[in-house]
């Protein structure tokens, strides 16, 4: 049987307009909303020159720009958990404003309504403080002029009737002198990082190279450098919610050091925080990747470079190099990599050092085995040890005479004398 023929379907397309109308039924804390087009609908205030007081503040505008970069910063950034991003984009956090974030990637506008931010920021017309974030390196854009091209940019403007994009870079210094603190994040940004290797084609440098070294912020900030290739997502964030703390008067200004690192977070070596530093201290090396001891014969640079990947972890404190059996390559460090290739060669100063301890742990770890072998004992166990797992010998007369002196001197100085019957005297 054949089917009934369908009716014709009205095809007409509604018409478009440039802003949808947001449908009522929607509540407005639901809404992705666009800070540019709510500027543009809004009435205009009068704009006053520059404006900086630290005080209650409810939102900063927080503008991400990437040169040249893998956006392995950007991943790290969103993987962190303390705080995390979400935590900062929601303003869910006591005492801290509520982040309105311009990303390439990650914001929810796109094409000019999405420069047309940036472009407020320049202007002064937010009515809201704003930080700029940098990451990437900043590569030499007279190189790529030179043939008429860019390494990186972001929007366009018109150049003899054609768009030619914006570089970064240009982004960068149109908009650090108004902004509250500019941050560069990851080891490009932070030091010149892969790109500025030996050789660097295309002329690249960090955010301090850029602006140079009498930048200040509209707050009075040198660039506050965050390294890591990637960096731990936690030092970002951490870092961001402390400089809000104090631009909304809620906190101190947090302490940097002389390169511009959060001091807090860099001021110990990987190697003082390393979970293998305590076979370092015993003088036992790894010889090959995957063993469990300490790795400075087979590459670890962790004995002087400044990061804190092995007691903060990667991501949600798990992973990390050493955690994971990878060695330290500096990647945190001005220099990176060239100063620390090659790799997997271990560091001269290792000559002198572990030399030091394989001598100085081999006598120390012996005597505390000995300990270890005492205190592995019960006071009521005299003799071997009745375990059903297996046989483990009383030890023998030279182990009970060295421990002897070493419970007798444990005990000197103490105001209470351990009891004739002790388990001490027992064993
Ligand atoms: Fe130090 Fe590296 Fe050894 Fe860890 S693995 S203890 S950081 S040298």
């Amino acid at each position: 049987m054949a089917l009934p023929e369908a009716p014709p379907i009205e095809r007409e397309a509604p018409p478009l307009e440039r802003w949808v109308p947001v449908p009522a039924q929607i509540p407005p804390e639901h809404l992705l909303t666009s800070s540019a087009a709510e500027y543009i609908r809004r009435p205009q205030p009068e704009f006053q020159e520059k404006s900086f007081q630290t005080g209650p503040i409810k939102l900063v505008h927080a503008f991400w720009l990437a040169g040249m970069s893998c956006d392995g910063c950007s991943i790290a950034a969103v993987g962190a958990t303390s705080p995390s991003v979400e935590d900062l984009l929601t303003g869910r956090l006591p005492g801290l404003p509520k982040v309105v974030l311009h990303h390439p990637v990650l914001s929810v506008e796109a094409g000019h309504e999405f420069v047309l931010n940036f472009e407020l920021a320049e202007e002064g017309k937010l009515e809201a403080p704003y930080v700029v974030i940098y990451e990437g390196s900043i590569a030499d854009e007279r190189i790529s002029g030179r043939t008429g091209g860019y390494w990186s940019g972001l929007g366009a403007r018109e150049i003899n009737g054609e768009p030619q994009p914006i570089p970064t870079a240009e982004w960068l210094q149109r908009l650090a002198p108004g902004a509250a603190a500019v941050i560069a994040v990851g080891t490009c940004a932070t030091w010149g990082g892969i790109p500025a290797a030996i050789g660097n084609p295309t002329g690249s440098m960090s955010v301090m190279d850029l602006l140079g070294a009498d930048y200040r912020s509209d707050l009075g900030l040198p660039v506050v450098n965050i390294p890591g290739c990637s960096p731990i997502g936690d030092n970002f964030t951490e870092t961001i919610a402390a400089v809000l703390l104090f631009l909304n008067g809620m906190g101190p200004l947090p302490e940097f050091d002389a390169l511009g690192r959060p001091a807090w977070l860099f001021n110990q070596t990987v190697h003082q925080q390393c979970v293998r530093a305590g076979y370092y201290e015993e003088g036992t090396f790894a010889k090959h990747y995957g063993d469990k001891e300490c790795l400075v014969e087979i590459g670890c640079w962790g004995p002087v470079v400044q990061c804190n990947i092995t007691s903060r972890g990667a991501i949600n404190h798990m992973g990390g190099c050493m955690n994971t059996g990878g060695v330290c390559i500096g990647c945190t460090m001005p220099g990176f990599p060239d100063a620390f290739s090659p790799f997997y060669k271990k560091p001269p100063g290792t000559l002198f050092s572990s030399t030091a301890s394989r001598g100085y742990g081999a006598v120390i770890r012996r005597l505390r085995r000995v300990t270890q072998t005492y205190m592995n004992r019960e006071p009521q166990w005299p003799g071997d040890i009745p375990s059903g797992w297996g046989h483990i010998p009383e030890p023998g007369l030279g182990k009970r005479f060295l421990h002897y002196f070493y419970e007798k001197w444990k005990d000197v100085g103490s105001t209470e004398k351990a009891p004739e019957e002790s388990w001490r005297v027992k064993r």
